[in-house]
């Protein structure tokens, strides 16, 4: 199938070849055309399998024809962190450049009067974060009455970060005369029963099972004892001699520490974390993309769903506890046409971990000796078992708000937060270093 065949107008189609696009992806093939025809979906898809083109390139030629008012965004996206808000708007300002629509960016972080300003101009498209969406909403800032294509998206990511009852609030906020597009990496019974709620007879689209790892990518594992991983990564990136990685870590306070330890081997390495202030995040992903940063070391959260192409290696210095998080993790490699290799550093803890991931993907990871490191089976004393959680969990969620308790009992609804006029300022809006936008790349507001 060409992208001439899935009825996009010929603006977009040109955007779309500019883009250097030959042909549409499964996911595209299959949602485009449902979502011209203006009926709900539910995606089951992930990163990587080009889902945002999928639902980016019909909402466009579906805003084409109206008008923005003031303060009443018509079309909503919703994302769980500020990185994946600022990637959506890069595709919408893509895609749509040959289309008169506007645009916000709504996220924690950033300097909420700039934001206001943008919403009183009007928007056709709005990229937020659940929980600045709300702050502003408070605030009467926001209307959510003229809203016609709703998009939720990373679904399972959002109730991983206690995003539910605030997604619940922000749709019933919506006029039920809508359409609604929900995509999920995988349908657990939340995700399930949010979808039976807000979405009317939705057509159901999945692609590939979000396991498949992609052939471009060669993976090793090297058993190795939990003192000598250090050790061990720093012969590796020898022996690699990697252009750049990402370097995948389970907890965030070890990320620090292994972030040190290669800028004093000599390497150009940067920490990136949930905890870190926005600012920083945004600087260090940015130098990461200009090649200022060649090494990554950091946590799921913060690097889920990044879309950097030419990324050589991704290290796995902690076996992930999800296998998903494996999938995700060496998926930032090997991407648009280019080969990557991806190791993983496994002690005798994470046999149960390794053989979930080699269950997920099929297939044993390549056994890698790399002389000298003790056997797999070394008695370990010194660390404690990993317990059984996901693997990282953000500390603050990105509207600076803790992050639920996974081993607490879910709340079904939230109440309405009461709204204060003078309240305390959230970590986000401290944060803020009053810049509008997502460095050079995402200006927050632009006419695209
Ligand atoms: P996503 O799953 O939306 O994160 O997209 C993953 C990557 O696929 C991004 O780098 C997109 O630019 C790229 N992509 C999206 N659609 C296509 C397509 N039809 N052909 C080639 N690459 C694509």
């Amino acid at each position: 199938m060409k992208f001439e065949d899935l009825g996009l107008s010929p603006e977009t189609l040109r955007a779309v070849t500019e883009k250097g696009y030959e042909t549409p992806t499964p996911i595209q093939e299959k949602a485009i055309p449902i979502i011209m025809m203006a009926r709900d979906v539910v995606g089951l898809a992930q990163t990587g399998t080009g889902k945002t083109a999928g639902f980016t390139l019909p909402m466009i030629d579906a805003l084409a024809g109206g008008r923005a008012r003031m303060r009443m965004p018509r079309s909503l996206v919703l994302e769980p962190t500020r990185e994946l808000a600022a990637q959506v708007a890069e595709n919408f300002k893509t895609y749509g450049k040959y289309h008169k629509l506007s645009m916000a960016l709504l996220v924690g972080g950033e300097s909420m009067g700039d934001q206001t300003k943008l919403l009183d101009k009007g928007v056709d498209v709005l990229i937020a974060t659940p929980g600045r969406l709300l702050d502003l909403f408070g605030r009467g800032a926001i209307l959510l009455n003229d809203i016609k294509i709703l998009v939720i998206d990373e679904a399972d990511r959002m109730m991983d970060m206690g995003f539910i009852p605030d997604i619940e609030k922000i749709v019933s906020l919506i006029p039920p005369n809508r359409q609604t597009l929900l995509f999920s990496a995988t349908m657990p019974p939340e995700i399930k029963r949010l979808s039976d709620k807000f979405l009317s007879n939705p057509k159901e689209i999945s692609v590939a099972a979000p396991a498949t790892t992609s052939s471009n990518i060669e993976q090793f594992l090297v058993h190795t004892h939990p003192k000598d991983k250090k050790r061990l990564l720093g012969r590796l990136m020898k022996q690699e001699n990697p252009k750049n990685a990402f370097v995948f870590l389970n907890r965030k306070r070890d990320i620090g520490d292994v972030a040190s330890f290669l800028k004093k081997e000599g390497y150009a390495a940067a920490p990136l974390h949930g905890d870190m202030v926005q600012s920083a995040r945004t600087q260090t992903l940015q130098d990461f993309r200009d090649g200022k940063v060649k090494f990554l070391v950091c946590s799921d959260v913060a690097a889920r769903g990044l879309d950097i192409s030419a990324v050589s290696h991704v290290f796995n210095y902690d076996v992930p506890m999800s296998p998903d998080d494996y999938v995700h993790r060496i998926g930032r490699t090997g991407r648009a046409g280019n080969t990557g290799r991806a190791w993983m550093l496994a002690t005798n803890l994470d046999e149960k971990y390794l053989a979930n991931i080699e269950r997920l993907i099929k297939k044993p990871i390549p056994v890698f000796d790399m002389g000298g490191a003790p056997a797999a089976d070394e008695p370990v004393r010194e660390e404690r078992a990993p317990r059984p959680e996901r693997s990282e969990k953000p500390a603050r969620r990105d509207d600076g708000r803790p992050a639920r308790d996974e081993n607490r009992p879910r709340r079904e609804e939230q109440k309405p937060r009461p709204q204060k006029e003078n309240r305390q300022p959230r970590k986000d809006e401290d944060d803020s270093d009053g810049s509008a936008g997502f460095g050079d790349d995402v200006p927050a507001f632009f006419k695209f």
